[in-house]
């Protein structure tokens, strides 16, 4: 496809747009997911508590694409019942892991994420030393984070041996995460935006966007998606509409120039949809 790809800190390469299916029920992502690699789409994002890693799994089963071509993500959860520190905390991450690849019935994964910091429990770095040590066993390729902030991503680099090859951040034109990406670029971590189009709701309807849009001859959610690819971040736009989920991807053959994106830009609000990572447990 036209979609660029982003060569990681480790070597490996991940396309600059995915799909994303978190609040896809399992039933749904079978068919959902399916129209995602039939659309083009070759990067799959999905996490153990969206609960449709197998629903996940039996579309990729099924598409057809070479297990080479596609890249998988899937994320290890917060696990409120489990006891994160010291070594029992390690081998629960296994566990999780070997859950995980049970239900998407992969025999490797492209990228496996800590969900969630949880700062305030202080075991993230214990976590992820036993995600580390997943690299090993030679069934994950890359291995990373999401929701981390610079103070967590500050303890990683200086406490553990490998660089997360990315963090998934809330990240659109309202929630630009400017100090954030500059931090990462500073660091060889790459910048993944998750709820790229603003959950579909106000961002929208920005009358600015919409003008933008018009001028291009294109919808919001493809100029939204466009700021993003030039901007560097990597985007995982969800969709079960077929139409729209071919729509997210279509967005090659235009380009914002300086004067849009500063367009683009203008809409920010500092203000996030999603919970504080800080806070979030
Ligand atoms: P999103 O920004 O991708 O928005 C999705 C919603 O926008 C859809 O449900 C639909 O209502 C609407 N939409 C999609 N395409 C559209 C189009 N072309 N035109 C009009 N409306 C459209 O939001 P998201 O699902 O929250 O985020 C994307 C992905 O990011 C998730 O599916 C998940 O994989 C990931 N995510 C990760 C975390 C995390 O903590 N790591 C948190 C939230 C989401």
């Amino acid at each position: 496809s036209s979609i660029p790809n982003v060569t990681l800190n480790n070597g490996a390469v991940i396309p600059q747009l995915g799909f994303g299916v978190w609040q896809v029920p399992d039933e749904e992502a079978v068919p959902a997911v399916r129209a995602a690699i039939e659309a083009g789409y070759r990067s799959i994002d999905t996490a153990a508590i969206y609960e449709n890693e197998a629903g996940t799994g039996q579309a990729i089963a099924e598409a057809g694409v070479p297990r080479e071509e596609l890249f998988v993500t899937t994320k290890l959860w917060n696990s409120g019942t489990r006891d994160w520190s010291g070594r029992q905390g390690r081998d629960a991450v296994r566990a999780e892991f070997d859950t995980s690849m049970d239900l998407l019935g992969l025999e490797y994964l492209d990228l496996y994420l800590i969900h969630w910091p949880r700062p305030m429990h202080g075991s993230f770095l214990n976590v992820w030393q036993g995600v580390e040590e997943l690299l090993a066993g030679g069934r994950v390729k890359s291995i990373g984070v999401s929701n981390f902030g610079v103070e967590q991503l500050e303890v990683l680099l200086k406490e553990s041996s490998v660089v997360p090859v990315l963090n998934q951040v809330e990240l659109h034109p309202y929630f630009p995460q400017q100090e954030l990406r500059a931090f990462h670029a500073d660091h060889g971590i790459a910048t993944e935006a998750w709820s790229p189009l603003g959950q579909g709701k106000s961002l929208l309807s920005e009358p600015a966007l919409q003008q933008l849009a018009a001028k291009h001859g294109r919808t919001v959610a493809q100029v939204v998606l466009r700021w993003h690819l030039q901007s560097g971040v990597i985007a995982i736009p969800k969709s079960v509409t077929p139409s729209r989920i071919k729509e997210n991807l279509d967005v090659a053959g235009f380009e914002l120039d300086a004067e849009d994106m500063a367009v683009v830009a203008s809409v920010a609000t500092g203000v996030r949809i999603g919970p504080d990572p800080q806070e979030f447990d």
